[in-house]
């Protein structure tokens, strides 16, 4: 704006100028003709024709064409073109005859004064157009500067409105952050102290949809996702501990079970286990209620699972035509995701979760909880077998010394509390060691194996028969009377004498001493005693017979049972030797 004025200035200031000399060159050009036509001293006409003709027309011709050239062929230009026109009639009339002819001072006085006003004419046009364009350069230039002037000030204002707009609102802007986004950051604040404490129960409650609001929402998925992670990390944990406190398999299916019904809400859990000696599937927690699994699992074979036949989980989408189905839980009307019970590489079982529809994260939650489980679960197995075997006599599969002597300790205790009877009845065999010396070891073993299946065969399931050592058998009959203890040990006197073995002609027999609580003692020692008295008698009696204890304070034997002491016998402890007590 302000180079444009000041090269507005300098043309103007120029073409000013430029007229001005012309102007007075004009003034000379027709000041020194009009001396001229009257003057007759040839001396100072000669001087003033050369002045004219030499140098005032000259010059004046070189200024026009200047100042043609500089302001150019136009509608602008006009005035100057005019000027030019009149210019060269004002030259054509000094160069006339009749002005020339005044030149050299021959002319007359009334030719000099018509010469005179002609000229003057001519040059008053002249001088005419020369102010009129003065005047228009003037007014030009005063317009321009006029505008010029109105744009700047029109600038001016708009650079004024301009820098009052920004400062209100720079100053909004700071009002709207006081009042509007710094309490909300404050917010934010504080809600961000109280989740790094720990506290993942607050949110906060954006309003609007600007940046900040999408940033309090952003915060308050990303706390809930955290609170969701500790949760899971809580509830896993807890499960983790719980597992270590079950004492045995059922426990801790049943946990497992529960852990994840309750992790994963309106889910059913089962714990299949694989049972190898039967070679099958079977459940070790509650079927759901519609009896679709259970009605499946019914005599399903280990590999009827995909999950146990693959190792790896599989999942069952419900509605989705699966390219493989699982047999026990495909086509259901829930989705299921089953996940192997892998221990050592080998699959112990599964566990089947269904529900509607199963997120990731409770896929994640099966899967961890169920590698958790697996090694504790094949533990459990463990002890549980070791415990089995400790327990067990491994030649015919009853109940060791151990184990019966602990069941006759649980069972007196039941029976004392109940008042219900129990009977005692301890089995010898008979000349057990000319069946040895006769068939050999080998069928002595075989002879004990087949007796123990026939106790196992022909008792009831609440009825107990271990083998109490050696040769020696002991069964326990709760809420039995002495006379129906005679009974059942006769029943067993008769299975035991139709007992076949290939290769063994001989009939096996066994004499039978039977006691009862509270019949015939008052305790479990004293009971065994009782019994062991009987069976003293028995043999004594011709063996292969029963005998029934004497009344409760009838004295008992000098020998006191080796076993019945009150502490728990040796499970190894070999047989005892009854030459004392039983009449050869
Ligand atoms: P009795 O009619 O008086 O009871 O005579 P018995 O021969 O049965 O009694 P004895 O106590 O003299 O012999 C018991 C035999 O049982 C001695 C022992 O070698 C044998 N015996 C004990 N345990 C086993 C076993 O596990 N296998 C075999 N084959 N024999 C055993
Ligand atoms: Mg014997
Ligand atoms: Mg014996």
């Amino acid at each position: 704006m302000k180079s444009e004025a000041q090269r507005l200035y300098a043309d103007s200031a120029v073409n000013m100028q430029r007229l001005a000399v012309l102007r007075a060159t004009f003034t000379e050009a027709g000041r020194v003709a009009l001396q001229m036509i009257p003057t007759t001293d040839r001396t100072r006409l000669a001087e003033l024709r050369t002045r004219l003709y030499n140098f005032t027309v000259p010059e004046a011709d070189r200024l026009l064409t200047a100042l043609r050239e500089e302001l150019g062929p136009g509608p602008g230009t006009l005035p100057v073109d005019q000027m030019i026109t009149y210019w060269q009639g004002f030259r054509a009339l000094l160069n006339s005859p009749t002005v020339l002819a005044t030149a050299s001072g021959t002319t007359d006085t009334a030719t000099n004064d018509q010469m005179v006003e002609q000229v003057s004419k001519a040059w008053n046009a002249l001088e005419a157009t020369v102010v009129q364009m003065q005047t228009d350069l003037a007014t030009r230039a005063g317009e321009g500067y006029a505008r010029i002037e109105r744009e700047y000030e029109q600038s001016q204002r708009n650079i004024t409105l301009i820098i009052a707009a920004a400062l209100i609102a720079g100053i909004g802007g700071v009002v709207w952050l006081i009042r509007d986004v710094v309490p909300r950051i404050q917010t934010y604040s504080r809600f961000a102290a109280d989740v790094a404490d720990g506290q993942l129960g607050v949110r906060l409650e954006p309003t609007g949809s600007d940046e900040l609001s999408e940033l309090g929402h952003a915060l308050n998925r990303m706390v809930e996702r955290r609170a969701a992670e500790h949760d899971y990390d809580t509830t896993q944990a807890e499960f983790s501990r719980a597992l270590q406190l079950t004492k045995n398999e059922s426990e801790a299916h049943q946990l497992l079970k529960r852990h994840l019904e309750r992790a994963i809400p309106g889910a059913t859990a089962v714990v299949l286990i694989r049972n190898n000696s039967a070679d099958r599937l079977q459940s070790a927690t509650l079927l759901p209620d519609d009896g679709i699994m259970a009605e499946r699992l019914a005599g399903a074979l280990p590999h009827t699972c995909l999950a146990v036949r693959f190792a790896q989980p599989n999942d069952e989408i419900a509605g989705h035509d699966g390219l493989l189905r699982c047999d026990l839980c495909g086509d259901g009307a829930s989705s299921s995701r089953c996940e192997p019970l892998l221990v050592g590489g080998e699959v112990i079982g599964a566990v089947v979760v269904q529900r509607s529809q199963l997120a990731e994260q409770n896929k994640r939650r099966i899967t961890e909880s169920v590698v958790h489980a697996a090694p504790v679960l094949a533990n459990l197995r463990n002890l549980a077998l070791a415990e089995h075997r400790a327990l067990t006599d491994a030649l015919t599969g009853l109940p060791n010394q151990r184990a019966s002597h602990d069941t006759l300790l649980r069972m007196a205790a039941q029976s004392c509390r109940a008042l219900d009877p129990l009977a005692v009845v301890l089995i010898d065999l008979d000349h057990f060691k000319q069946i040895n010396d006769l068939y050999g070891h080998d069928k002595g073993d075989e002879v004990l194996a087949a007796v123990g299946a026939m106790f196992a065969a022909s008792l009831r399931a609440s009825d107990f028969a271990g083998r109490f050592g050696g040769e020696e058998f002991l069964v326990l009959l709760p809420g039995t009377s002495s006379r129906e203890a005679k009974g059942v040990a006769e029943h067993l006197r008769t299975a035991m004498s139709a007992i076949t073995i290939p290769h063994f002609e001989r009939k096996i027999t066994a004499s039978f001493g039977v006691a009862v609580l509270p019949d015939h003692a008052p305790d479990a020692a004293t009971l065994v005693r009782q019994a062991d008295r009987a069976l003293y008698l028995a043999k004594a009696a011709g063996r292969d017979r029963v005998h029934i204890a004497a009344d409760a304070h009838a004295p008992t034997p000098a020998v006191r049972h080796p076993r019945i002491t009150g502490a728990a016998p040796d499970a190894t402890a070999s047989t005892a030797s009854t030459a004392d007590r039983h009449p050869s």
